[in-house]
């Protein structure tokens, strides 16, 4: 069963609308990103997902996973939805639901944008050293800075008014360090419970509540991941014409 969850390989969209699940960062930390494999074992299931996250349920005695055509409606709050292309799974009454990082791939990772308090330095030294890269590329590489996810790579550009089709050579060491406190900031607010308020991400079209420019979004960097920005606040660098 737990194999048809979500067809691995796919990138997933991550929903927790059970409020305990909300707590533990999960939608944060996994959007977006591409499930790579699943395995059960028994009540235990491991979601491996790209940048060495790990997800793994235990159902216990009332957990129950199941597969749905994608946007099937239903009542109450799962904890988890995981969104493919064509189904999504969703846990019901997920009592053990964890997030860690898989020991096999620790070694090639940055510094975790979620420590308290982050090493910027050592980020910035690793963004440094890949000057071509646009910004809003490199901080989702998780061998320069781990733990930054499609949404908050957005909101964080935003709240340091970066664009993400600068390079890195063309961000001062000032705007970076903004960018990584901002994306540590908003993350963290989120695990202490805070609902995230998103200002660019997945709201294409809408005026942006700073400036009032229309927001954009368009794939980037080799994974083509969707990035979401403000072109009245967030100027300059190679920005795709509309
Ligand atoms: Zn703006």
């Amino acid at each position: 069963m737990t194999q048809s969850i979500v067809r691995a390989g796919q990138r997933v969209e991550v929903e927790t609308p059970h409020p305990r699940a909300a707590l533990k960062g999960l939608e944060e930390r996994l959007d977006g990103r591409v499930l790579e494999s699943v395995e059960a074992v028994g009540k235990h299931v491991l979601l491996r997902f790209e940048g060495g996250l790990v997800l793994r349920s235990h159902l216990r005695m009332t957990g129950r996973w199941r597969v749905e055509p994608r946007g099937a409606q239903r009542k109450g709050r799962p904890w988890l939805v995981l969104r493919g292309e064509e189904h999504e799974a969703v846990l019901w009454n997920g009592p053990v639901l964890e997030l860690a990082r898989d020991a096999r791939s620790v070694a090639g990772l940055g510094p975790d944008i979620l420590a308290s308090p982050p090493d910027f330095d050592a980020m910035l030294a690793r963004l440094r050293a890949q000057p071509q890269r646009a910004v809003g590329d490199a901080i989702l590489d998780q061998r320069l800075v781990a733990g930054i996810g499609n949404m908050w790579k957005a909101e964080a550009l935003w709240a340091a008014r970066v664009s993400p089709w600068r390079t890195v050579a063309e961000v001062t060491d000032e705007e970076l360090h903004e960018t990584l406190a901002a994306a540590h900031r908003l993350m963290r607010g989120r695990l202490g419970g805070a609902s995230p308020l998103h200002r660019v991400y997945r709201r294409v079209g809408r005026a942006c509540s700073r400036c009032g420019a229309a927001i954009r979004s368009y794939p980037q960097g080799e994974a083509a991941r969707m990035a979401y920005w403000c072109p009245g606040c967030q100027k300059g660098g190679r920005q795709p014409s509309a």
